[in-house]
């Protein structure tokens, strides 16, 4: 009898992973998977894993911990890694965890079918971590134009050159590589074709695409172009960095349409002697003064920003100076970390004496500004009426739908289905701390 195989998918991290995990998906629906919500219920368990701080790394290894008794009622189970913890460790995690199966590195997403296949018909355990060659990594930039959602990333670029000094993503992810400009323009006709109406175009540093030759044009001329791509009413971008946005791409605040009046412009610390530890390659005053251009170019830009708690050596002062910065800066959100020594990473060799409990401390403190200077934001659309992309039904399945704002906050409004893919004036009527509800006023 023809048994269907089943897969369960845990996705941890950033876009990039949620994208790659989006091709998993596909690859595996491919050689006969169906996609499963209890790993109880799978044949295949899979986990695509972030190891930017040992926070998430740990709880990869967690994780697998739970799983283990699944694979020890089910020897047949078949329980595999993925992402930047994969390429991190390599074999090292075969080694470490004896009922593992395989593991695949952030470049070798295609090669899946056929280590599963290798794994089920052998049972062999196998990994697979080498970097590609360029030529190889243009080939094979995940493309996904089916699918029934409103809203859609679109990989336009991959790897870091940045090396900031804290982060681990240039040694899991590999160098930058830009895609061609032609195939990622093709790729949001054919997303616009079946519905899909924001684009967010991701990658560690758009603002670098195109600069070592490939991808042909600036990122500011590509997004000039997905402008003008009929069916597409919004555009946003992530993650930008500070060094590289240019003049021209903060114009296009103020002259593209369909670009949303939000950026996120990830700051990192207000010090100029840590932005200098960091290898951020800006200064305090360079990043204030982009901000002020964007302000000017499109007044009612919202900002948000990634800061670092407690960089090795940051003094009472540094961590004064990032403060002092927000409350410049006044950012509608900010995704706060205590800073986590990564290996091979150039920060985890520098001395580090502050304690734990100090670090926690400022965490918290830094906490508390954002929360009274998000709290006076959140306040400020109250009773306001905003255009809403609608996304779809709200999660809690009570008759009301949910999309966002071009601030990019979620707003849930009494609303049917078919309202997915249209922009609605909704009035905000109460506002909470990770969504505003609404009522609708066009009907
Ligand atoms: N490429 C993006 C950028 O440059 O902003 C984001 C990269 S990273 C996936 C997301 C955020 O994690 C960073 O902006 C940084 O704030 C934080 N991060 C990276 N490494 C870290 C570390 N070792 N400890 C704490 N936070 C870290
Ligand atoms: Fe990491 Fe810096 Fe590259 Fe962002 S720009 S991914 S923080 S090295």
């Amino acid at each position: 009898m023809y048994m269907e195989k089943r897969f369960f998918l845990e996705t941890f991290g950033c876009q990039m992973n949620v994208v790659d995990s989006e091709r998993i998906v596909d690859l595996l629906q491919g050689i006969g998977y169906r996609q499963v919500v209890q790993p109880g219920d799978a044949d295949l368990i899979l986990l695509n894993t972030c190891a930017v701080r040992d926070k998430a790394e740990r709880k990869v290894y967690g994780h697998l911990g739970r799983y283990k008794p699944l694979k020890d009622e089910n020897p047949a189970l078949i329980l595999g890694v993925g992402g930047c913890v994969a390429q991190q460790e390599g074999e090292k995690l075969l080694e470490k965890l004896s009922y593992l199966d395989l593991v695949f590195g952030t470049h070798n997403v295609h090669k899946l079918p056929e280590m599963v296949q290798a794994v089920e018909s052998n049972r062999v355990r196998c990994h697979e971590t080498e970097f590609l060659d360029q030529e190889t990594r243009l080939q094979l930039f995940p493309v996904r134009t089916a699918g029934d959602s409103v809203t859609r990333f679109v990989t336009v670029m991959q790897g870091c050159d940045n090396f900031c000094s804290y982060c681990v993503v240039p040694h899991v992810r590999g160098r930058e590589i830009s895609r061609p400009s032609a195939e990622v323009l093709h790729e949001v006709r054919e997303l616009a074709a079946v519905g899909v109406r924001e684009i967010t175009l991701i990658g560690q540093n758009v603002n670098s695409y195109g600069c070592k030759g490939e991808g042909e044009i600036s990122f500011a001329r590509l997004l000039a172009e997905i402008d003008a791509t009929a069916g597409i009413e919004r555009i946003r971008f992530t993650t930008s960095h500070p060094k590289d946005l240019s003049d021209e791409l903060i114009d296009c605040f103020g002259s593209l349409k369909k670009l949303c009046n939000h950026i996120h412009l990830p700051v990192q610390s207000g010090s100029d002697r840590i932005l200098q530890m960091m290898n951020r390659g800006y200064s305090r005053d360079q990043y204030l003064e982009k901000v002020r251009r964007l302000q000017t170019v499109c007044p009612d830009i919202r900002l948000t920003s990634d800061i670092i708690v407690g960089f090795p050596g940051e003094t009472e002062e540094d961590f004064e100076a990032t403060l002092s910065l927000m409350s410049q800066v006044r950012y509608a959100d900010v995704f706060s970390f205590i800073y986590s020594p990564r290996p091979g990473t150039a920060a985890a060799e520098l001395p580090d004496s502050l304690a734990p409990a100090a670090r926690q401390a400022r965490f918290d403190r830094l906490l508390a500004l954002q929360e009274e200077i998000a709290r006076d934001w959140r306040d400020a659309d109250l009773g306001q009426v905003l255009d809403v992309l609608v996304e779809g039904e709200s999660r809690q399945g009570n008759g009301q739908v949910f999309g966002r704002t071009r601030w990019n906050r979620i707003v849930n409004f009494d609303g049917d289905r078919s309202l997915a893919g249209q922009i609605v004036p909704v009035r905000i009527t109460r506002v909470f701390r990770n969504s505003h509800l609404g009522e609708r006023l066009d009907h």
